[in-house]
């Protein structure tokens, strides 16, 4: 998700994929939870912000990016933040049977 304000002031932030997102002309609070969310509202805002990821042409980009410096916050690539993070998590230990 691109924060437009920022970019306005500082274009240079701009990475080359950035110019042909989606989200460019969107709400950034859509992509990112404002305090105190309800689950409802979060679900709801969560699918309009895929929504828009959905018909976006540099999706994978972004995802990549996301999960490259692991962005911690807001929707990104179609991922939200927990999404994320179980996806980068570790593998579990894979229960062997065996005591040590
Ligand atoms: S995938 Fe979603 S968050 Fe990423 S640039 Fe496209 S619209 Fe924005």
């Amino acid at each position: 998700m691109l924060d437009t304000d920022r970019l306005e002031a500082r274009p240079e932030y701009l990475r080359p994929w950035q110019r042909d997102a989606a989200c460019l002309s969107e709400d950034v609070g859509l992509f990112f939870p404002p305090e105190a969310e309800r689950k409802g509202a979060r679900l709801r805002r969560e699918a309009r912000a895929k929504a828009v990821c959905g018909r976006c042409p540099v999706l994978a980009q972004c995802r990549a990016h996301a999960l490259k410096v692991a962005e911690p916050s807001g929707i990104w690539g179609a991922l939200t933040e927990d999404e994320r993070m179980h996806m980068l998590a570790p593998p579990s230990p894979v229960r062997s049977g065996q005591r040590s």
